[in-house]
């Protein structure tokens, strides 16, 4: 029996807690968290456009009172490798391979920002003044979304002023409320295949979406609004004791997640280019592999995606792109050269990807979160993107 110890109580390191609890049934797993609930941020974007913020966080033991982990509260000092210790505020934990899921901080900008929920409550009641003053006052005001999409991983922006739009068109206040995206990027999605970016391009002339596409991050504060959301640069967090830091600070770790024999990195604090949540159950079940265990332990299927692949929603207001990759897809490429499917349909998403879309936090916060928005912008009369079009089901990337 080896003792796995996960340090991290975010999404990385729930699940991969989950992961490897569920796939080596002979080893030990304990999840180290400083905080007793789990924040599913991919939410916060809902929480400007109207859902309760309760319904972010997650009671962490809860979540896992089924699963065969211990969860410890804790803040990790430092890890020492070589005596395969983790130096911990509330006791030494000694274990024999080290997961470590720090997560990334926002690096600050001049606009607003959407990365804990006292940030996504502030951008709510700046949104609700703009929108109260165009309903009752018609006023006019101008929000702008800016995302270098670089680090800080572009998606989440391109999500959020999708619903903004979506928001703006139920209210009726489209031509007095403009909602601008600027972006590095050449076109948003310009890391999926051509024919995904176009389905948000898309998107996002149905809602009215001004675009400003080619800017450099140097030059987004020539661009400004009443209300400005910065989707800026991250970086990560850093773990004393923990090696294989790159120039930029991520953690530069092999395929399978390893910077060290013994020690493993997942989630925002990995050097890969893509923070985010699915990204992390992809790294959760090739950490598993290597580590001698079947993603056929995982069971078939997670909801309706088999179990060796994994599926990114990506919530375009009145719409959902769905994509879906195997999991032995390279991490740093994943949308070119395999078999990857996209998929547009009307239901909402899963915030989550991974075994944590299948545990009670699908019903506690992150499903119905999605839920909730659909239900407060769906009116007759709203774009809809699916209407009359043919679906983009099963289309491999060349
Ligand atoms: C607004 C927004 C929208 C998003 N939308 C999507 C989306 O639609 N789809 C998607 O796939 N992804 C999305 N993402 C990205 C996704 O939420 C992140 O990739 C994911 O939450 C990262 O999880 P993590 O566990 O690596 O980091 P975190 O969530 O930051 O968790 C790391 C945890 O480790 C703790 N920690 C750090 N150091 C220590 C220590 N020394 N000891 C103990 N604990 C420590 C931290 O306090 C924190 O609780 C979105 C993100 C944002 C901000």
């Amino acid at each position: 029996m080896r003792r796995i110890l996960v340090i991290g109580g975010g999404i990385a390191g729930v699940e991969s807690a989950l992961t490897l609890a569920r796939g080596l049934s002979d080893d030990h797993v304990t999840l180290l968290t400083h905080s007793d609930v789990l924040r599913v941020m991919p939410d916060l974007v809902y929480v400007p456009t109207g859902v309760a913020a309760h319904r972010m966080e997650v009671p962490v033991r809860e979540l896992l009172a089924a699963e065969p982990i211990d969860v410890v509260l804790g803040e990790v000092a430092s890890i020492d490798l070589a005596e395969h210790v983790a130096r911990v505020d509330t006791g030494d934990i000694a274990f024999d391979i080290v997961v470590v899921a720090p997560g990334a901080a926002p690096l600050p900008t001049s606009g607003l920002q959407l990365q804990t929920l006292d940030q996504a409550e502030l951008v709510r009641d700046r949104l609700d003044e703009v929108f109260a003053g165009a309903t009752a006052e018609d006023e006019r005001a101008s929000i702008v979304v800016r995302t270098c999409a670089d680090d800080a991983w572009g998606p989440p922006a391109y999500e959020f002023v999708a619903l903004l739009a979506a928001r703006r068109c139920m209210l009726d206040v489209e031509r007095l409320v403009s909602v601008t995206l600027v972006t590095a990027e050449l076109q948003p999605f310009q890391w999926f295949e051509p024919h995904v970016a176009d389905v948000v391009l898309e998107a996002f002339t149905g809602l009215g979406v001004e675009l400003a596409t080619g800017v450099p991050e140097a030059r987004f504060d020539d661009i400004i609004g009443d209300v400005v959301v910065d989707f800026g640069r991250l970086e990560a967090r850093h773990v004393p004791g923990l090696p294989g830091r790159d120039e930029h600070g991520w953690y530069a770790t092999d395929s399978d997640g390893r910077v060290h024999a013994d020690a493993f990195v997942v989630g925002d604090a990995a050097c890969h280019p893509f923070k985010s949540a699915f990204a992390v159950a992809w790294q959760a079940r090739r950490m598993l592999v290597a580590l001698g265990g079947s993603l056929d332990s995982l069971g078939e299927r997670v909801g309706d995606v088999p179990i060796d692949a994994i599926e990114h929603h990506v919530d375009l207001g009145t719409s959902t792109l769905r994509i879906r990759m195997p999991v032995d897809a390279k991490l740093h490429d994943p949308w070119l050269g395999h078999d990857a499917t996209v998929h547009l349909d009307d239901a909402p998403p899963d915030r989550l990807a991974g075994l944590l879309v299948g545990v009670e936090l699908t019903r506690a916060g992150g499903r119905s979160a999605a839920h909730a928005h659909r239900a407060l912008v769906t009116r007759p009369g709203l774009p809809h993107l699916t209407a009359g079009r043919p679906r983009l089901a099963s289309h491999p990337t060349p």
